[in-house]
């Protein structure tokens, strides 16, 4: 089987994929070193970026990345106090968080035929080696977006998962696409209008992360700072606002799928059991939604979600 065989077979599962000679891990380390070079990163882009790895696989000399892109759903779930339903947007691309690398890796291994080595890498710059790919390019929120001149149906907008793998195949060597942002962001700018906290700056390529919520509301139970106010609050974990603003996420105007949590079940959510003593059905569920590992953010978030659908 031939490389677009490959990659042909990929695509008749669900992604988008790409081949990248290895040569690019050097271009993506290059670009992570002039961003920290020439942009002023705070101290979470700095953590961010220091959590990058670059190493190459021991077990076998790896030739090329292979990156697939799966797209991700919008997920609402419904919550009941007191007779009373809300609906929630779970947050986008937490959907599947479990699952889905799980079964990238089983249709790379069902693709690439037994004997074939490959070895996940999930510490990349992943979105830096998406755009040097060719296949992805930045919107104005610093959110990476499949190109849109690539016309793929449906159009994954900003909301996909991306995984690497290194993988033995020979890639063609081609030079990394120069990266850039959506042509359309130059007069458009509903993603800086549509975000509750000031995150995104026109004049700059990243966005200020100490104001963007996801940054804050996606793990723990630290309270939320005063700037994240329930208003601003607009999903279980992470942030939509800038997200569905954007008219390349059309798809995503109305949800993909929709789960229902009882007026019982919505309140042991918000009281204090662990995870364990939750009962069976409720952990079933949360886990199926890949939601296990959230029961603190949940417990912080959903009060003020619920407060707002008042
Ligand atoms: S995710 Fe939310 S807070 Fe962050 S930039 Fe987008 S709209 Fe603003
Ligand atoms: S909302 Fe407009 S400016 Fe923002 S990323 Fe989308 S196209 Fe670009």
């Amino acid at each position: 089987m031939n490389n677009a065989e490959i990659l042909k077979r990929l695509e008749n599962k669900g992604y988008i994929a790409a081949l990248l000679p290895v040569s690019f891990v050097g271009a993506a380390k290059v670009e992570v070193e002039r961003l920290k070079a020439e942009n002023e990163l705070n101290k979470h882009q700095t953590a961010v970026v220091s959590r990058y790895s670059f190493e190459m696989p021991d077990s076998f000399a790896a030739l090329s990345v292979l990156l697939l892109f799966a797209p991700t759903a919008r997920v609402k779930l419904s919550f009941t106090q007191k007779g009373r339903t809300s609906f929630v947007d779970m947050g986008l691309g937490y959907d599947d968080y479990v699952f889905a690398p799980k079964a990238a890796d089983a249709a790379v291994a069902d693709v690439l035929g037994s004997g074939a080595r490959f070895e996940a890498h999930n510490n990349f710059p992943m979105k830096i080696l998406a755009a040097l790919s060719g296949k992805c390019e930045y919107g104005r929120n610093n959110i990476l977006y499949m190109k849109e001149s690539l016309g793929t149906k449906p159009d994954f907008g900003c909301c996909f998962h991306i995984y690497a793998y290194y993988t033995e195949l020979a890639a063609d060597e081609s030079a990394p696409a120069k990266i850039g942002r959506m042509e359309r962001c130059d007069s458009c700018g509903r993603c800086e209008k549509a975000c509750p906290t000031g995150a995104i700056m026109a004049k700059t390529a990243i966005i200020n992360t100490e104001r963007c919520i996801t940054r804050y509301n996606e793990y723990g139970s630290r309270p939320l700072p005063e700037f994240i106010t329930d208003g601003a609050q607009n999903a279980l974990y992470g942030c939509n606002r800038c997200q569905l603003a954007c008219p390349r996420n059309a798809r995503l105007s109305a949800p993909q799928r929709v789960v229902d949590f009882s007026e019982s079940e919505t309140a042991a959510l918000l009281g204090s059991a662990d995870f364990s003593a939750l009962p069976y059905t409720l952990r079933l569920k949360l886990s199926e939604l890949d939601m296990a590992d959230y029961l603190e953010p949940i417990r912080r978030n959903l009060p003020a979600l619920l407060r707002q659908s008042k």
